[in-house]
């Protein structure tokens, strides 16, 4: 009423109309092209915290699970193969554990060890523990009760390792299916084992990181990179365009000389006539950066040759056309001259890539997460359903406030009327008011069962193990939470920026406290 009133009489008054409803703002803005506009849900870069890319002169490139998009099953199934057979042949583990096989549902990201427990668990925001599994078995409610109730979950702890990058989901999965392989074996197997949870969880870390370390998985990577890497056409348009906007790009990765040359070389090399090389798209290359130390310790930058020979152990300048290896924020800022807020990162590193650089700088951060483009397809093809749930869950809250309320009416009737005397009219309003807590017990019975029934079949068809990535219950994931307070913005990929101008401002929505939602 009073919106028409108000406009109404500013039309009378001369004043412009209602520029919401301007038929030509419309046509412009419904029309295909503009930034962003007509991108599907799971390419759109989404924004914590606004930011303007026109106030951005540098941006910085992760290598692993960022520039290059792995096939997540194939490394996986590599890694975790390998580190089992070195757990068999070094650290004296059960020849028959070769029978044990990779199921890559069993892992997202954000799930937390617990060695005390020989658990894998899942946390919402407000770190209460979630499922959780011994091994591969759901614990029930009750028993995962009686363990993490009464405990203030500290993840800083040595007990618990966080599984924050894609690079850790192997472990995860070797560790319970260990246990579960030793404490539960099979009829006719070996009888089942006391299993020390610290040293294998222990032994599954120092394997794969020496997987990782000594070069072997990276030489089966090299092997056939057609195989683990998946190309993504619009990779090179997204960079060009970026460089094109005025950007200088730079890549700063863990990845060593060699093995990031290989990888850039498939991704980028002869993508675009303009960059014969994929050195020709950056600025600047940093291999080995040992990130998340490159953020808050200081190490030197040393100069590559081109067979990745150190020719300078102490850089004193950054140059284009060069690599460097090590290296640290504060040099970097100097040397090149772009600096905090002039420079974006984008990373798929959590902790490495976003919450230390957060802490350590002011440079801006954008957070790639492959797993969203799935999970956002999965959400919109069942938002019928979700929508469902979140009926179900208002009408659920509505029912049990008039329960009360209907309660507590019956108690100040019988309180009322003395005991064994009658009278008509408040006998009427008690029956009334029995039968109507009755209907909507019955009501409320209904709607439990087919929340729970629906949340779990919506949670099971994304992932029967562990639901959403970013949701636990009805809460947002630990995980989940953690993308939303560190990162400014975050995207399924890299080659969504080609959607974007590069002077694009990324504004957030208004935030709303749960006292302004309706
Ligand atoms: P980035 O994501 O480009 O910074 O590079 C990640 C690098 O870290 C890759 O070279 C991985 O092989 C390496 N990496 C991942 N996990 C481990 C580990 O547990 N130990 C040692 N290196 C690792
Ligand atoms: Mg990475």
């Amino acid at each position: 009423m009073s919106t028409d009133r108000s406009q109404n009489s500013a039309e009378t008054q001369g004043a412009p109309s209602d520029v919401l409803r301007d038929p030509e703002l419309h046509r412009l803005l419904h029309a295909p092209g503009l930034s962003g506009h007509d991108l599907s849900h799971a390419r759109q870069i989404y924004t914590n915290r606004a930011l303007r890319l026109d106030h951005i002169s540098m941006v910085g490139f992760d290598m692993d699970y960022t520039l290059a998009v792995y096939s997540m099953r194939h490394i996986e199934e590599l890694a975790f193969r390998m580190t089992l057979e070195r757990l068999i042949s070094k650290c004296g583990y059960p020849e028959h554990l070769q029978q044990i096989t990779y199921d890559h549902e069993f892992v997202i990201r954000g799930l937390v060890v617990d060695k005390d427990y020989g658990n894998l668990f899942k946390m919402d925001r407000h770190n209460y523990v979630g499922r959780c599994y011994h091994g591969r078995q759901l614990l029930p409610i009750e028993e995962r009760r009686a363990l993490y109730q009464n405990e203030k979950i500290r993840l800083s702890l040595p007990r618990f390792a966080w599984i924050d990058t894609l690079f850790s989901l192997p472990e995860a999965c070797l560790y319970a299916e260990i246990i579960e392989a030793l404490e539960r074996p099979q009829p006719n197997g070996p009888p089942p084992e006391k299993v020390d949870y610290h040293k294998l969880y222990d032994d599954v870390r120092a394997s794969i990181d020496e997987v990782h370390r000594d070069g072997s998985l990276k030489t089966e990577l090299k092997k056939d990179l057609a195989k683990y890497i998946l190309r993504d056409p619009e990779l090179a348009p997204a960079l060009h365009k970026l460089r094109s906007g005025g950007k200088k790009i730079f890549i700063l990765t863990n990845s060593l000389g060699d093995y990031t040359d290989a990888v850039m070389s498939y991704l980028l090399d002869g993508q675009l006539p303009e960059y014969p090389s994929w050195r020709n798209y950056f600025d600047l290359v940093i291999v080995g950066a040992q990130k998340p130390a490159f953020f808050n310790e200081s190490r030197p930058f040393l100069e590559l040759d081109a067979g990745g020979k150190v020719v300078n152990e102490k850089a004193t300048s950054l140059e284009r056309g060069k690599v460097y290896e090590g290296g640290n924020l504060f040099d970097f800022e100097r040397m090149s001259g772009h600096a905090g807020e002039a420079v974006l990162y984008v990373g798929d590193h959590i902790y490495g890539d976003i919450i230390r650089n957060r802490k350590s700088s002011l440079w801006r951060t954008c957070f790639v997460v492959q797993e969203l483009e799935r999970e956002i397809e999965y959400i919109d093809a069942h938002q019928p359903d979700i929508t469902r749930l979140r009926e179900l869950g208002h009408a659920r809250q509505r029912i049990d406030d008039l329960i009360n309320h209907l309660k507590l009416t019956l108690n100040a009737l019988d309180r009322a009327q003395p005991r064994g005397s009658t009278n008509p009219e408040v006998d009427a309003k008690r029956a009334k008011s029995k039968s109507e807590l009755e209907a909507l017990r019955r009501s409320l019975k209904q709607i439990v069962s087919e929340e729970q029934s629906l949340e779990e079949q919506v949670e099971r068809g994304m992932n029967r193990c562990w639901g959403l990535c970013f949701k636990e219950g009805n809460e947002n994931s630990r995980f989940g939470e953690q993308v939303s307070d560190y990162a400014d913005l975050y995207t399924s990929r890299v080659s969504n920026f080609l959607y974007y101008s590069p002077m694009q401002f990324f504004r957030s929505p208004r935030d709303t406290m749960p006292h302004e939602r309706r």
